[in-house]
């Protein structure tokens, strides 16, 4: 052990330390899992069109398994994780797992236990599936589990002791990975029918026997280990959910027929929780050691740590792309020495979260590649950490001068130190984050400049993404056509939006966004300092996979970015066309972030790029500009003492992309989810003149959550929901603005959809947007 860095290494090292560190492996809960040549995505959708067999698709599925297990054993992964494979969302695994299949898709599962998953995850001509949400603060989507008073449980163990078996036939020392009994129930929500209030977790004393069951036949299949998944229990939890959770593990702790349980959690800080799951009667827990969870460390010591048990020391990031800090890991895993039986290394979270292979990105310069490390590097620096604890640090001293050299490359790179960007984010004061004069002035001048009736109508942006799109893009990426044709075609896409918004008599049209492949992605390939990836995929849910650009450096525009394409518009109209941009917290919350400075340091830095385009903007006219910011909202932390932190630094800069106009150009901002609730006061401290959100579904609830919170200022709740191709009638779109107007005076409230119409098609879009302008005419009528 002679050589650690870690100064807590200086005291005497214990007999048990010795071999807790001899006994160190490595391991992870989970890898990436559609397959290099995404493999998975394709067989899957393939099965969904009747292409690809059953047998095929299972075939499929093994053989990623079997590679992926190889890849991770031949890397030098010890434990290998099983059961984190998923045709779909692993928590929709833990519904099949526990039997919890919803009443109205039971018929389907029971004729068929592929299809019946299939519908539960995407629903079918007849029955809706299960709806979808976020997984914590990452951009994975699972499927919420829906329960009752009258949910009966079961044992359903086949999927999961079939791969473990599957594993050690292979010769693999596998750990069954599990989402846990109660982050299931705490993730879950009251069935249809069932009563809002409904508390799935007074289910537990139904569940637990039943994991009862499945740790049981796990040990029966030949698990040593089983790890239960309980991240739920880093977000703020009540006295009585941390007595369900230390109920939960005194009973499976206590069971006789049970492997050992190794209990995870993942992406913050335990907390109050910690002292609960140290208490527990379970043989190791998995914690989060890395930046943000950071607390887990002095909190684990003030616990007294682990005797007795196993520690699975999550060090290497499990979520972001960025080379590791070994000697800080290891230095912290030094610590952890003294504070538990035994001491393993492995990621902060599943891989899931990461890309394959940070190797097949060829047009990345290779200086910067360095820098990156995506499931295959992560999983090296595993290996290499516990190599490390288990040898010293002698036995990885090569390893450790390569990390250093990548670590001093990145610190000290121009790209990621531009004196500009410094300069010019230092020199950002109180008066750059503020409009020069407040919203109740600034929206005389914006009335009067723009001229537009109550209940003006707009749309929130995009408009259908046609095939004629989709094919010019792929000409032009192929080289049949050159940029010059490619924007001819984008210019005549802009004409016919144009024309159709004037004809249907919307009031502020959009330009349609047809230049765009993704709302931040179309920016991150404009902005110096952000890095594009070819191959870097990651599940967002389903068969659904994204590619987030990476913030590598300090950002900055050379260039603008979309004034050609408004102004083009304009010049097609004598109506407003309103400018569209994507606001900094949306770039942050849906790309791969710097770890080498805060978040609030990056967002201001994308700030002000997006402020000189706001600017240029508005000196080739444009009279309105809406900035999205739908991630403001899901990037609130996982624990309520740090919104408050999150939220001033969020509208911070969303203040300073917007500060710099007249009072007479008009800010609209725009969100999508409903849940708005508890974050009023910041959409207020946004300081926009006009919001649109997403209503029609909840019946305008938004419209009155912004009313009963005192929202001065202009809003749109969305009268047309656009994730369904139904064409909503003019009747039924007057109802809902009737019921915004008794949250939201005549002169205050806006008219448009729900949000974007890229997904929806042209003949919904012409049907709908011409319902929609003459419910606005008919209410207009009533005033
Ligand atoms: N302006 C974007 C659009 O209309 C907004 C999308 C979003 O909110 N997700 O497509
Ligand atoms: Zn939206």
């Amino acid at each position: 052990v002679a050589g650690f860095s870690g100064i807590h290494l200086a005291k005497e090292i214990s007999v048990t330390t010795k071999s807790a560190a001899a006994a160190a492996r490595s391991t992870v809960y989970g890898y990436p899992r559609q397959g290099q040549g995404r493999e998975l995505k394709k067989a899957i959708e393939g099965y969904w069109k009747g292409r690809v067999t059953a047998d095929a698709l299972t075939a499929t599925a093994a053989e990623l398994r079997r590679s992926n297990w190889r890849e991770l054993a031949d890397a030098g992964i010890d434990e290998v994780p099983t059961g984190d494979f998923s045709y779909y969302d692993h928590v929709l695994d833990t519904t099949v797992l526990v039997g919890a299949i919803p009443e109205r898709h039971r018929a389907a599962v029971a004729a068929d236990a592929l299809d019946g998953y299939f519908a539960m995850a995407r629903g079918t001509q007849e029955v809706a599936p299960l709806e979808m949400t976020k997984w914590f603060d990452t951009n994975y989507h699972y499927l919420v589990p829906e329960l009752g008073p009258d949910t009966v449980f079961t044992a359903n163990p086949a999927k999961q002791t079939a791969e473990l078996t599957e594993a050690l036939e292979l010769g693999h020392t596998p750990r069954p990975v599990l989402v846990g009994p109660v982050t299931y129930l705490l993730l879950a929500k009251p069935a249809p029918g069932v009563a809002a209030d409904f508390d799935p977790l007074t289910l537990l004393d139904r569940l637990l026997p039943v994991y009862a069951e499945i740790l049981a036949a796990l040990k029966a299949a030949g698990a040593e280990w089983v790890q239960l998944d309980e991240p739920a229990l880093v977000q703020d939890r009540t006295p009585a959910e941390l007595n369900a959770a230390a109920r939960a593990y005194r009973e499976l702790g206590a069971l006789t027929d049970r492997p050992k349980l190794l209990v995870a959690s993942y992406f913050d800080r335990l907390g109050e929780a910690l002292s609960v799951l140290a208490k527990a009667p379970v043989d190791g827990l998995a914690l989060d050691f890395t930046e943000s969870a950071a607390a887990n460390l002095d909190d684990l010591a003030a616990v007294g740590g682990l005797p007795g048990k196993r520690l699975v020391a999550g060090v290497v990031n499990g979520r972001n792309i960025w080379v590791n800090n070994l000697e800080k890991s290891l230095s912290t895993l030094g610590t952890l020495l003294g504070l538990a039986d035994r001491v393993d290394v492995a990621a902060s979270s599943s891989l899931l979260h990461v890309p394959l292979d940070a190797a097949l990105e060829r047009d990345i310069d290779p200086q910067i590649l360095r820098w990156l490390a995506f499931a295959r590097q992560k999983t090296t620096e595993i290996v290499t950490l516990a190599k490390g604890l288990a040898q010293g640090t002698a036995a990885i001293e090569g390893e450790l001068s390569a990390n250093r050299a990548a670590l001093a490359s990145r610190a000290t790179s121009p790209i990621t130190r531009d004196p500009a960007v410094r300069a010019r984010s230092e020199a950002v004061t109180d008066a750059d984050a503020r409009r020069s004069q407040p919203y109740g002035q600034r929206t005389v001048a914006q009335r009067e400049r723009l001229g537009l009736p109550f209940l003006p109508t707009t749309t929130i942006g995009s408009f259908p993404q046609t095939d004629e799109l989709r094919v010019a893009r792929a000409d032009l990426r192929a080289g049949r056509i050159d940029t010059a044709g490619y924007e001819d075609r984008i210019r005549a896409e802009i004409a016919e939006v144009i024309s159709f918004q004037e004809k249907t008599g919307v009031d502020v049209l959009v330009h349609g966004e047809p230049e765009r492949n993704d709302m931040v992605q179309y920016f991150a390939e404009q902005l110096t300092g952000y890095l594009a990836l070819r191959h870097g995929w990651v599940q967002s849910y389903g068969t659904r996979y994204v590619r987030p650009p990476v913030l590598a450096g300090d950002i900055s525009r050379p260039e603008p970015m979309t004034v050609r394409w408004t102004t083009h518009a304009q010049s097609l109209t004598d109506r407003p066309v309103k400018g569209m941009l994507t606001g900094p917290v949306t770039m942050l919350a849906w790309s791969f972030v710097r770890d080498d400075q805060p978040l609030a340091d990056t967002a201001r830095q994308v700030a002000l790029a997006l402020r000189d385009e706001v600017n240029d903007l508005e000196a080739a006219g444009t009279a309105v500009i809406q900035v999205d910011e739908p991630a403001l909202r899901e990037t609130l932390p996982l624990r309520a003492a740090d919104h408050a932190d999150y939220l001033a630094w969020a509208t911070e800069a969303f203040r300073v992309t917007t500060g710099g106009v007249a009072p007479g150009t008009q800010i609209h901002t725009h969100m999508c989810y409903a849940e708005f609730g508890d974050i009023v006061q910041a959409i207020d401290d946004l300081d926009a003149d006009v919001i649109s959100l997403e209503a029609a579904r909840s019946h305008m609830q938004v419209a009155h959550e912004l009313a009963a919170h005192g929202y001065p200022r202009e809003a749109g709740p969305g009268v047309w929901d656009i994730h369904s191709p139904r064409v909503p009638s003019a009747e039924e779109a007057a109802r809902l603005l009737r019921t915004g107007l008794k949250a939201i005076p005549a002169e205050r409230l806006w008219v448009n959809p729900d949000c974007g119409l890229k997904t929806r098609g042209w003949a919904e879009t012409r049907a709908s947007l011409e319902n929609l302008v003459a419910a606005a005419r008919t209410v207009r009528g009533e005033l």
